[in-house]
């Protein structure tokens, strides 16, 4: 079923040469942001189709064309985003809520806290949608029986949050944050600052990394952390690694099956079945051109300016085995967005997670920091008026349906926090 949506965007057209790291970023930018855009790969014979440029290492490229017939070149995320007219700075001097991250969780928290007249807003570093924006299929959430994809649920859910007057800060990142008196000052990347009465922590995961030499070198060049939704279909005819045991490796093994010749899931357990939900593992087994190799992981990388192969151990046998290759999707889990907690009160567990409500108890105790008679709100965090949400969380359960009901659980403990505030 699909679920088009529409949106104001602007068509654009991006050009630049094969294996740019730098086009990659904003193809993926712009694919999770349900930007429509067409990819034009220049070769010799083409590059002087690009107004001012004459070879394929000019660089003004990568570059983007927009309908009115201007250019940007030397393009990058920031500029592009702000001829969408996505970049801007906060309306107010203070908010009632200022929510961080707009995954799932993120995004329902806005819904929610805007629907219910606080004055909101939503701070997202990269593209709307989070972890879900990459996710091609959804397939377990509540009431999409045939599933929806990532992208289209959060771009339903930002439309949401801006009819209900929440503002979204793009390309905004918290970085620090600061408790003084009642009101939380988080200060912004690029030097900003938002002044709230509470916030939502909705900063989810971010991949881990794979751990092999040179890695850096490869990155947006055939080696990519994630489901790699823009690059699926240029795939077609090629064999396609994907690296991971998990629902977010068996999505993009099902998706990139579609375009490739073979797809290969490399899977360090013993099992497919160990960490993949049941209907995904029925779905790759059924599909002709996916093959499973468990028990091994990939120990390296090779190639030039671009991924040329890799090797291939098997933790069983310890025998190693080289495969050609351009294509390498790392899907492996993640580890926690909350290094701006490290010099707050906010207590985080051994792994990075925020830890909110009774699992602040200690031997029936709470942190020396908590301030007030009362305990802390289910999903408060051990600073009062201070939530976290979804992925982020100490315990949570890692699925859209349940970030989605903590962001809308959150709101109704900020309207009980600012009541007593
Ligand atoms: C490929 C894939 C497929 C999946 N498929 C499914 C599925 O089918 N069903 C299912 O239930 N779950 C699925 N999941 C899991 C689900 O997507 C996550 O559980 C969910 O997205 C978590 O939502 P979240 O809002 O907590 O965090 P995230 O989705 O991780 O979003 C966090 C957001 O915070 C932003 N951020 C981080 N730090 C900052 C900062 N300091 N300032 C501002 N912004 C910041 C990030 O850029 C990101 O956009 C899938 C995940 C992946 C990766």
């Amino acid at each position: 079923m699909a679920h088009n949506i529409t949106t104001d965007t602007p068509h654009l057209r991006v050009h630049g040469v094969a294996g740019s790291a730098k086009a990659y970023e904003i193809r993926d930018f712009l694919s999770r942001s349900v930007v429509d855009y067409d990819w034009i790969e220049l070769d010799d014979s083409s590059a002087n189709t690009v107004p001012g440029v004459n070879t394929l290492s000019d660089p003004r490229l990568p570059a983007c064309e927009f309908p009115d017939g201007s250019w940007l070149f030397s393009a990058n995320l920031h500029d592009i985003a702000d001829r969408l007219g996505w970049v801007s700075s906060p309306k107010l001097k203070e908010y009632d809520v200022s929510i961080y991250g707009a995954g799932p969780s993120g995004l329902s928290a806005a819904v929610y806290a805007a629907s219910e007249g606080l004055k909101t807003v939503l701070i997202e570093r990269h593209a709307v949608g989070g972890q879900a924006g990459s996710s091609s299929l959804i397939e377990n959430y509540m009431g999409f029986p045939r599933g929806i994809g990532g992208r289209e649920l959060a771009e339903r859910a930002r439309q949401q949050a801006v009819r209900f007057g929440a503002e979204i800060l793009h390309l905004k990142e918290g970085v620090n944050a600061n408790f003084v008196g009642d009101r939380i000052i988080v200060d912004l990347g690029d030097g900003g600052r938002i002044t709230a009465r509470s916030n939502i922590c909705a900063t989810g995961i971010e991949w881990r990394r794979l751990d092999v030499p040179d890695e850096d070198r490869f990155l947006g060049r055939g080696l990519f952390y994630g489901a790699g939704f823009s690059e699926a279909p240029m795939c077609t005819g090629e064999r396609v690694f994907v690296i991971g045991g998990g629902n977010s490796a068996g999505q993009a093994a099902i998706h990139f099956a579609q375009y490739a010749l073979e797809v290969i899931m490399l899977v360090r357990r013993g099992d497919l079945g160990e960490q993949l939900s049941d209907y995904l593992v029925r779905k790759i087994r059924a599909k002709h051109n996916v093959q499973v190799h468990t028990n091994s992981e990939v120990v390296t990388v090779e190639g030039g300016g671009q991924v040329e192969s890799i090797t291939v151990r098997n933790n069983l046998t310890a025998e190693t085995r080289v495969f050609e290759t351009h294509y390498v999707f790392a899907c492996i889990g993640g580890q926690p967005n909350t290094n701006w907690a490290s010099h707050t009160h906010i207590l985080r567990d051994q792994r990075g997670y925020l830890v909110t409500g009774n699992d602040l108890l200690r031997d029936g105790k709470l942190p020396d920091t908590w301030s007030l008679s009362r305990l802390p709100f289910h999903l408060e965090t051990s600073v009062p008026g201070s939530f976290a949400v979804g992925d982020v969380r100490h315990g949570s359960i890692k699925r859209v349906a349940t970030a989605v009901g903590e962001g809308a659980m959150a709101v109704a403990f900020v309207h009980q926090h600012l009541a007593q505030t």
